[in-house]
This record gives C-alpha cells, sequence and structure tokens, in this order.
C-alpha cells in the first residue's frame, strides 16, 4: 500500500465533517485532518512539517467565504487540488467556486462514493503534474524537482534524471516488487540498448543517496528478480 494520504476537510456542520473524517479514514487510502473554521485550516496549514495532498472545503465557513478562502489559499502558494463543497443547485456558487481556483465542486448533500471518485480523479490529475510530493520514509520525493528532502534534518538530496524515475515508478506500485526488466523498460524505454547492469549501477547509486546503510537496505530493498520500495509513509 502507498502512504495514506493527508486531506484536509475544513467544514463547520460537524456530521458533515465527522462523516467525512469517519469514512475518509477508514481503509488507510487516506489520512483525514478537520478543520471547523478558515482560521483553525490555516492553523493545520501552517503547523510544522504538515503536509495535505488534497483540501475538502465547505463554502460558507464561520469566519470566511470558501470561495474567498480559496483563493487566498491559491495566492498564499497552495497547489493541491481543492473540492467545493457547495449548496445545491447553486450554480452562481458553481461558477465563482472554479473562478477562485477550486479544481471541483460537489453540491451537499453528496454521495460519498462520488465524492471519493472525484476527489480520486483529482488527486491522479495532481499526482502526475510538476507539483507532486511524495512521502518515501524520512523523505519528502519530489518528482519534477528531482530532490528528495529529508524532513526532520533539512536535508535535500539531488537525483538524476533515471534515479527519480526509478524511485517514481517503484512508488506506483505501491510496495510490490517490479520486476528488473520492468524497471529497464519504463525508466530508459522499450527500443534502449541497456542491461539490467546499467539498472544496478543507478540502484546502487541511488541507495548511496537515500539509505542511512547502504550495505543494509530499508527503503529500496531488493527482491527475487526485481526491486520494492519498503518504506512508504512516514
Ligand atoms: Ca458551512
Amino acid at each position: 500500500m502507498p502512504s495514506a494520504r493527508p486531506i484536509l476537510i475544513v467544514e463547520d456542520d460537524m456530521t458533515v465533517r465527522e462523516t467525512l473524517l469517519d469514512q475518509l479514514g477508514l481503509d488507510g487510502e487516506f489520512a483525514p485532518e478537520g478543520a471547523v473554521s478558515a482560521a483553525d485550516a490555516d492553523r493545520l496549514l501552517e503547523r510544522e512539517g504538515t503536509r495535505f495532498d488534497a483540501i475538502l472545503l465547505d463554502i460558507g465557513l464561520p469566519d470566511a467565504d470558501g470561495r474567498e478562502y480559496c483563493a487566498k489559499l491559491r495566492e498564499s502558494g497552495i497547489a493541491v487540488p481543492i473540492i467545493m463543497l457547495t449548496g445545491q443547485g447553486a450554480e452562481q456558487d458553481v461558477v465563482r467556486g472554479l473562478d477562485s481556483g477550486a479544481n471541483d465542486y460537489i453540491p451537499k448533500p453528496f454521495r460519498l462514493n462520488e465524492l471519493l471518485a472525484r476527489l480520486r480523479a483529482q488527486m491522479r490529475v495532481f499526482d502526475s503534474s510538476e507539483h507532486a510530493v511524495f512521502t518515501i520514509g524520512p523523505y519528502e520525493f519530489r518528482p519534477a524537482m528531482k530532490q528528495l528532502i529529508e524532513v526532520d534534518r533539512g536535508r535535500k538530496i539531488r537525483l538524476t534524471e533515471k534515479e527519480a524515475a526509478i524511485l517514481k515508478f517503484l512508488y506506483r506500485a505501491g510496495g510490490a516488487p517490479v520486476p528488473r526488466q520492468t524497471l529497464l523498460n519504463e525508466v530508459w524505454g522499450y527500443n534502449a540498448a541497456v542491461t539490467t547492469h546499467t539498472l544496478e549501477t543507478h540502484v546502487y547509486r541511488l541507495r548511496q543517496k537515500i539509505e542511512p546503510d547502504p550495505a543494509d537496505t530499508r527503503l529500496l530493498v531488493t527482491e527475487p528478480g526485481g526491486y520494492r520500495l519498503a518504506a512508504l509513509g512516514r
């Protein structure tokens, strides 16, 4: 399983908020946190070492208009998917919500399955964008920047194009073993004249960068015929 994706739910209606927290937290796909107001959401967003992979945002908050708050989040550089929870059939809400930088809107009352489907769809799009961030062991992995950040120590590790591609593909496998030939094809292309020795060399160098003790690999683990990422999540 990939690590649970942290989701921020900003909703002052306790019933809706608690239902979303319960349901999204059920099977380990998401790690939701709730905020009751814009100020409460700000507090969570500014917390040290915090990251959210998506935000569900109620349009009517006690201390803010959700649309204006959404625009403010975008201005502050938050790029993750924001899905607005709007009133029933409120066309104006929808138009202004999307204008303010929201990715999608869902009228209340909503069906949970539909909300989950839309949330996953937005996150899939975001994950292949330049803004994507994934957690691998103690690191934040930014594929577009070809960078790992060791969160606790604030240390940055530069990766080569191939190293970033190897990590990205192993991450997408969700901790399942990936055969060497599959990695070769995905990272170098089907027609490339490279051997598994080339792959092994890149994996060796990658381990020197990311493993606390490269002689005792804990993150990028060798499996019969391939490799897998062992430490997904914090
Ligand atoms: Ca509300």
